[in-house]
């Protein structure tokens, strides 16, 4: 009987971890990338603008919906992650930029 409760009770924890701590992970993640790439600039590939220094991000990644995704099933979680990513665009022009400056 309580090794039965202890097992619930573990579970419990277990996969409330998980589907807790996933999506804070995402989330915490998402920040830091975003911080990261504010930080750094670029040089703009559109050769009439030439812009350089710091880009523009367009937020992309919504923690929201990853969660509902998230909730649905790993695999939509997953694919949302691997499809979905920030953008970086010239504030200038708007073209989107890959290369950072290091
Ligand atoms: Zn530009």
């Amino acid at each position: 009987m309580i090794e039965n409760i202890v097992g619930v009770i573990v579970g419990v924890i277990f996969w409330g971890g998980i589907i807790v701590g996933i999506p804070w992970l995402m989330s915490h993640l998402q920040k830091k990338a975003r911080k990261r790439a504010a930080e750094k600039e670029i040089i703009c590939p559109n050769p009439n603008c030439g812009y350089k220094g710091k880009p523009k991000i367009k937020k992309c990644f919504s923690v929201t919906v990853f969660i509902i995704l998230w909730l649905l099933g790993i695999f939509p979680a997953l694919l949302y992650v691997i499809l979905v990513r920030d953008k970086i665009l010239c504030p200038k022009c708007g073209m989107t930029a890959r290369e950072f400056l290091e």
